[in-house]
């Protein structure tokens, strides 16, 4: 089921009424979600990720704009018609009852034509709860359940009423680090194999990144990129995008471009083809140094950080806006961690410009 989100707009009114600044809270949200794909949706608190996923859900009402599922307008329709699951960052299940009941509770409820027997209830129980792999768990309270193991009962309890679309909202933020990595996996695997189209949402950008067949990034309730997470790291629309993405993050430097080279500090770094004259900013990501004797960037060097396959070189540029500019590289790289300057060259597709004001990329061609 496709989902299409058109000129979507949330805006709630000030909670202090003598303040009277409303919030934007969702800003003209334009996007078609394809069929049977997992969406990641990405952004800082307070971005409008959450306002977006209930709109999609119906717990909220759009101030303008509309909502489709497949050809429907769903705009009006109530949350219990949409045919949607929902997963939260907390489980909320029932206390008192079993694995089994908190799953079979939303089909109970289903009234007239939708009413199900007792065997098809208990079926799809069943089923949902092979998915998420806690069948040998059924007859457990949640209470004697792991955080992990609470969050793929909540997840089979979305997935037995079999939705056309499944919402997550946060839905691993509770869970310790390593159930975080298992359970995106568990998601995934799962999504896949119901085929099921998905919104994911999270703060998270290796979370995203990792599990989504698409991301749409926000800021301030505003849409700022939307692609494949690979197309979105490689090619940044904006600053705030670049700096999102990536860890560890892009370093970003003063820079200038004047008759068609690239200067940081005094350092002239690159070629550039086809920009004006002016002062940037320059972002590089850690991978896009290349550790070169005769290299035109130069660094102070602070330490060496070996990670195994990787070492981190992390440095210090007057030029840097980051404290320290931290740059990856292979292992097999020699490196005297004693030297005081370390020299760089650039690889120039790990390399971006963005306009000084509006933070938006400025393509350059190089020489
Ligand atoms: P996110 O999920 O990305 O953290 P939200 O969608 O929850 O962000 O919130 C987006 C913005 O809308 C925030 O500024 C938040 O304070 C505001 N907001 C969310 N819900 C309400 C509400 N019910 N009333 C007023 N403002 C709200
Ligand atoms: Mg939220």
């Amino acid at each position: 089921m496709k989902i299409v989100l058109e000129n979507l707009t949330k805006i709630f009114p000030s909670r202090d009424k003598k303040a009277g600044n409303e919030v934007v809270a969702v800003s003209d949200f334009n996007f078609t979600i394809p069929d049977g794909k997992l969406i990641g949706l990405l952004g800082p608190s307070g971005c409008g990720k959450s306002t977006t996923l209930y709109m999609i859900s119906g717990l909220q009402k759009p101030t303008s704009g509309r909502i489709y599922f497949g050809d429907d307008d769903v705009t009006e329709l109530s949350t219990e018609n949409r045919g949607i699951g929902l997963v939260f960052q907390n489980y909320a299940l029932y206390p008192h009852m079993t694995v089994k009941q908190n799953i079979l509770f939303p089909l109970q409820n289903l009234k007239g034509k939708d009413k199900l027997s007792k065997e098809t209830m208990l079926e799809r129980a069943h089923e949902a709860a092979r998915l998420v792999q806690i069948e040998e768990l059924m007859e457990r309270k949640p209470s004697e359940l792991s955080g992990g193991q609470q969050q793929r009962v909540a997840i089979a309890r979305a997935l037995v009423k079999m939705p056309r679309v499944l919402l997550l909202d946060e839905p691993l933020s509770n869970l310790d680090a390593r159930l975080r990595l298992q359970t995106r996996e568990e998601i995934r695997r799962i999504q896949k194999e119901t085929g099921i189209t998905t919104v994911f949402v999270t703060h998270d950008q290796e979370e995203a990144m990792s599990i989504s067949d698409m991301i749409v990034v926000m800021k301030l309730g505003v849409v700022q990129q939307i692609g494949k997470p690979q197309e979105v790291y490689d090619s940044p629309a904006n600053l705030f995008v670049a700096k999102f993405l990536g860890t560890p993050p892009i370093n970003v430097f003063e820079g200038e471009v004047a008759d068609g080279k690239l200067y940081i500090g005094e350092d002239h770094v690159m070629n550039v083809k086809k920009v004006p004259d002016q002062k940037v900013y320059v972002g590089i990501r850690p991978e896009g140094f290349t550790l070169d004797k005769k290299g035109a960037l130069h660094c102070k060097l602070s330490n060496v950080e070996v990670m195994g396959r990787d070492v981190s070189v992390v440095s210090t540029n007057e030029a840097s806006l980051n404290p320290v500019v931290r740059s990856i590289i292979d292992a097999d790289n020699k490196l005297d961690a004693t030297a005081e300057t370390v020299r760089y060259s650039l690889k120039p597709h790990k390399v971006f410009l963005f306009n000084k004001e509006t933070g938006e990329r400025i393509h350059f061609e190089v020489k």
